[in-house]
């Protein structure tokens, strides 16, 4: 139940703009868990919401990690997730 988010930040290593990824979780799913299950499930789920918050994104050309992005990239992930589903590390430099 994960699925990849994309984000375009500057990388320190390369010297340049470069798209970052890294995997998100997917809240539909837990969601429907915790209506089912009357709200047990809502337990895991934040378990595995904050594993999910940790991870690093890191750069699509070198693979260097970086905790966070630019405050800008967020505006930009958000457009990307609402816009074509086939975002991939290929298909940007
Ligand atoms: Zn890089």
């Amino acid at each position: 139940m994960t699925h990849r988010r994309y984000a375009t930040s500057y990388c320190p290593r390369c010297e340049q703009m470069r798209r970052f990824t890294k995997r998100a979780m997917e809240s539909r799913p837990h969601l429907l868990a915790t209506v089912l299950t009357l709200g047990l499930w809502g337990l895991p789920w934040m378990v595995l919401a904050r594993r999910n918050a940790a991870r690093l994104w890191h750069c699509c050309v070198c693979g260097k990690h970086r905790k966070t992005l630019a405050p800008y990239a967020e505006g930009y992930l958000a457009a990307s997730m609402a816009g074509s589903a086939a975002s991939s590390c290929t298909s940007l430099p």
